[in-house]
């Protein structure tokens, strides 16, 4: 059988991308996309657009979002929910207060990259992100580009707003028990994200994964943005040992921003079982 070419991350501007919610399903159906998911940080606003402007063109759509959790020793992992209801309340309820703690945050920033002779940093983050709820690094690092501090956004990471950096500020996100049961509780099922990103020992992954499945987690992406093949073979294994679905996912945030497009990615290993066939 032909594997399905699904695209299950991303991101549109209800969250830090560049594209609507509806242009980015239109690009995903022009990139040959036949199952697309939106999975915007913490926000779930974007998704009735999403699948409106899915059923007109006649893609397959299943909802989704990215849930920002703190986990260990001030270390952030994303949790991508997929195919739940949307309106269950505690899910609806739970990213809200995620959200609610942005903005102080994004204050928190700007004065810290004052200090490094960065100017206005949150009102121009501002500027891109549109609302205070939603103001992620990513908005910052646009602001950074603009003034021409660095070339592109990966560099201000580098420079400024990873972990270690002048302009980190340490944040309380979800709790990873809190993510797992607004997701579960809403029906739907819960992958780790782009597991290769985490500053993580391989004990400290282990327990991450342990935890993760104990709470109910069913998935792990092993073909995320463009991982090098020594991170898919590890993330089959993780999958394998565990029992864990396959998820694929661009990360997409926009053209010119993003490596990978829509769409864009490997095939998930043969003998995985992909996430998608406990969502159609
Ligand atoms: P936040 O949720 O505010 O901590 O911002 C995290 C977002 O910043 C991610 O979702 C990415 O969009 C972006 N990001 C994080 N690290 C990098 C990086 N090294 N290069 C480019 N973008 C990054
Ligand atoms: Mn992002
Ligand atoms: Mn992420
Ligand atoms: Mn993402």
């Amino acid at each position: 059988m032909k594997p399905l070419k699904a695209d299950l991350h991303c991101h549109s501007t209800v969250s830090d991308g560049l594209l609507t919610p509806a242009e980015l399903v239109r690009r995903a159906g022009e990139n040959g996309v036949e199952l697309l998911s939106l999975t915007d940080h913490d926000e779930l606003d974007g998704l009735s657009a999403a699948r409106a402007e899915a059923a007109r063109i006649g893609l397959e759509f299943t909802n989704g979002v990215e849930i920002s959790v703190s986990w260990g020793d001030d270390q952030t992992v994303h949790i991508i929910g997929l195919g739940f209801d949307e309106a269950f309340a505690s899910l609806v309820d739970g990213v809200v207060n995620v959200r609610a703690g942005r903005d102080s945050r994004a204050q928190h920033i700007a004065a810290e990259l004052e200090k490094v002779g960065i100017h206005g940093a949150y009102e121009g983050a501002l500027r891109y992100a549109g609302n205070p709820a939603l103001i992620s690094r990513a908005h910052f690092a646009r602001y950074i580009v603009e003034l021409r501090h660095a070339k592109d956004v990966t560099s201000v990471f580098d420079w400024w707003l990873a972990k270690g950096k002048p302009g980190y500020v340490s944040h309380p996100w979800a709790t990873l028990e809190d993510a797992l049961s607004w997701i579960n509780g809403a029906g739907g099922l819960a992958v780790i994200a782009h597991p290769g990103r985490y500053r993580l020992t391989r004990a400290e992954l282990a327990h991450l994964y342990e935890r993760f499945k104990d709470l109910g987690g069913v998935g792990i992406e092993v073909v995320s943005g463009s991982p090098t093949d020594d991170e898919v073979r590890e993330c089959a294994r993780v999958a394998r040992h565990y029992g864990f679905l396959a998820s694929r996912g661009s990360d997409f945030h926009g053209p010119g921003e993003s490596r990978v497009d829509l769409g864009r990615l490997a095939d998930l290993p043969e003998d995985l079982t992909p996430v998608w066939t406990r969502l159609r």
